[in-house]
C-alpha cells in the first residue's frame, strides 16, 4: 500500500496493485470524523450530463473532476476515488463531502450513488459487502423499501424528479381517460 498525498489534507489517496497488476485506489481519513462533520469540499466541472465519473449535484447539475494530472496536482479531485457503498459512512450534500458516521484516521471513506445519481450513466454492480452484489442503476430505480431507507440521506431533488415523473405519469393517465 502506497499513499500519494500529504497528511495535512483531511483524507488521502491510498492504492495497492492487485494480482492482477490493475491499480486500485481509495480513498481513506487522515483524522477523526464524527456525524455531521464537513469533510471535504468536492471541486469540479458542471455539466449538465453525467458520465462514469460524475456525481450529480443537482436536478441538473453533475460534478466532473478533471481527467488524471500529474500526481501532485490532483489532490481536489481526489474524491474520484470514493468507494462505493450501499451502507456508506459519507454522504455528499450539495458539493460537501460530510461524514454519515463516526470516521477513525485509516477508515477507507465509502458513499452511495443512490443518495446523488437519479439515474446512472454506467451502472455496476456494487461489491461494498453490505449489499448481495445490487445493480446500482440510480435512485429512480430502487424499490419503495430502499428508497424509504435513504429517506434522511438521499439528496432532496432526487424525491422532487420522483415527483415530477409521477405526476406526468398521472397526467398522462388522466388525458387517455378523458380521451376515451
Ligand atoms: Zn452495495
Amino acid at each position: 500500500m502506497f499513499q500519494t498525498n500529504k497528511p495535512r489534507h483531511a483524507v488521502a489517496v491510498a492504492g495497492e496493485t492487485k494480482k492482477s497488476g490493475i491499480e486500485h485506489f481509495r480513498l481513506v481519513a487522515q483524522s477523526r470524523f464524527s456525524p455531521g462533520d464537513k469533510i471535504w469540499m468536492l471541486a469540479g466541472e458542471v455539466v449538465d450530463v453525467p458520465d462514469r465519473y460524475s456525481v450529480q449535484v443537482g436536478r441538473n447539475d453533475h460534478l466532473r473532476p478533471q481527467p488524471a494530472l500529474p500526481p501532485g496536482a490532483d489532490d481536489i479531485y481526489l474524491w474520484r476515488y470514493l468507494t462505493p457503498s450501499c451502507n456508506p459512512n459519507t454522504q455528499v450534500i450539495g458539493r460537501t463531502l460530510v461524514a454519515l458516521a463516526a470516521i477513525a484516521p485509516g477508515d477507507e471513506l465509502t458513499f452511495d450513488y443512490n443518495c446523488t445519481e437519479y439515474e446512472m450513466a454506467t451502472p455496476f454492480q456494487c461489491r461494498c459487502g453490505w449489499c448481495a452484489g445490487a445493480t446500482i442503476r440510480g435512485f429512480k430505480h430502487l424499490g419503495v423499501a430502499e428508497r424509504e431507507r435513504r429517506r434522511g440521506s438521499a439528496a432532496p431533488y432526487l424525491w422532487q424528479l420522483l415527483a415530477d415523473e409521477d405526476d406526468a405519469l398521472e397526467n398522462a393517465e388522466r388525458h387517455e381517460f378523458v380521451s376515451v
